[in-house]
């Protein structure tokens, strides 16, 4: 079994439809995936339809951004069943405050001499039920202002950079709390990356799994090197917790990140789908 557990389409900021991105998912030789777009499932149903085709197994996902001590902090939810849940209810607020963000970084954009085009961006955007600052950066691009997205975050969108914005995001302590709420299952992405280690610690790891019993954490990451890597297998272990391994396929938004180019283990998705079960969310049929 050939597992992929994190993987974005165009209806957050992937450049695949979730049909394209089943369709590849199956030529890449994958039986099983999950969408999991920011902030949103809306690609979920349409995702799960396809691989009912092609036959490929799909996981209903989501990637939460979430935020710790300021810093923004992506969790993944598995199984998550968001009709009238509370997380619902909070991702309305979410993708609402990144559209008012997209204005305030258009207008720092301008103040550095880069006039975004509007209705370009529009266009780009349409497909998303969550816009992010990838839109902006192929905006950026089609303008001719860089060259691909890496470079728009590096001079312009990343943290710290002049036309960086954050937008309301829920608490990541709360977030877990609201996924199993709503069914699913939790998993911190990435832990290693963009100093997300800085604020969400060992420690702090150890925390969230005795107070909210976060049930793992992705550690085979195309952006995990091997040391990184082996410390979150070991903190995994030493804490009882799930480890997956997922791509984070953004389609042609991110090099580096080829569907199944990091995977799960079979055992890692038996956990998983047991704890969805124990939660009350959806599992694939
Ligand atoms: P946002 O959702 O607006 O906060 O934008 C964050 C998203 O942008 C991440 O989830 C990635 O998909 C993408 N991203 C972050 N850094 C980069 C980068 N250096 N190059 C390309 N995409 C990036
Ligand atoms: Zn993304
Ligand atoms: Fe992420
Ligand atoms: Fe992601």
């Amino acid at each position: 079994m050939r597992i992929d557990l994190h993987t974005h389409s165009s209806v957050s900021d992937g450049t695949d439809s979730p049909t394209m991105l089943v369709m590849k998912a199956r030529q890449a030789g994958l039986n099983m995936i999950a969408l999991t777009d920011h902030d949103t499932m809306d690609g979920v149903p349409e995702a799960i339809d396809a691989g009912k085709r092609v036959g490929l197994v799909v996981v209903a996902g989501l990637e939460v951004t979430t935020k710790y001590l300021a810093k923004a902090i992506h969790l993944l939810g598995y199984g998550v069943a968001l009709a009238g849940s509370e997380l619902a209810d909070e991702l309305v607020k979410v993708r609402q405050s990144r559209v008012e963000r997209v204005d305030a970084v258009l207008e720092r954009l301008d103040g550095v001499g880069l006039m975004v085009d509007r209705d370009l961006l529009a266009g780009l955007a349409h497909s998303a039920a969550t816009i992010g600052r990838p839109h902006i950066a192929d905006a950026m691009i089609r303008q001719g202002y860089v060259a691909d997205r890496e470079e728009a975050f590096k001079r312009y969108l990343g943290v710290g950079k002049p036309a960086y914005v954050s937008h309301y995001a829920v608490g990541l302590e709360r977030a877990i709390d609201l996924v199993h709420q709503a069914g699913g299952a939790a998993i911190l992405a990435h832990p290693g990356i963009r100093g997300a280690d800085q604020v969400v610690t060992g420690q702090v790891i150890a925390e969230l799994v005795a107070n909210h019993h976060l049930d793992g954490i992705e550690v085979d990451y195309p952006l995990h090197d091997a040391a990184t890597r082996d410390l979150y297998h070991q903190i995994g272990a030493r804490l009882g917790l799930i480890r997956t391994g997922s791509s984070d396929y953004h389609g042609t938004g991110k090099v580096g990140h080829e569907l199944g180019c990091a995977l799960s283990r079979e055992t890692a998705w038996e956990l998983l789908s047991r704890r969805i079960g124990y939660y009350g969310g959806v599992l694939p049929r």
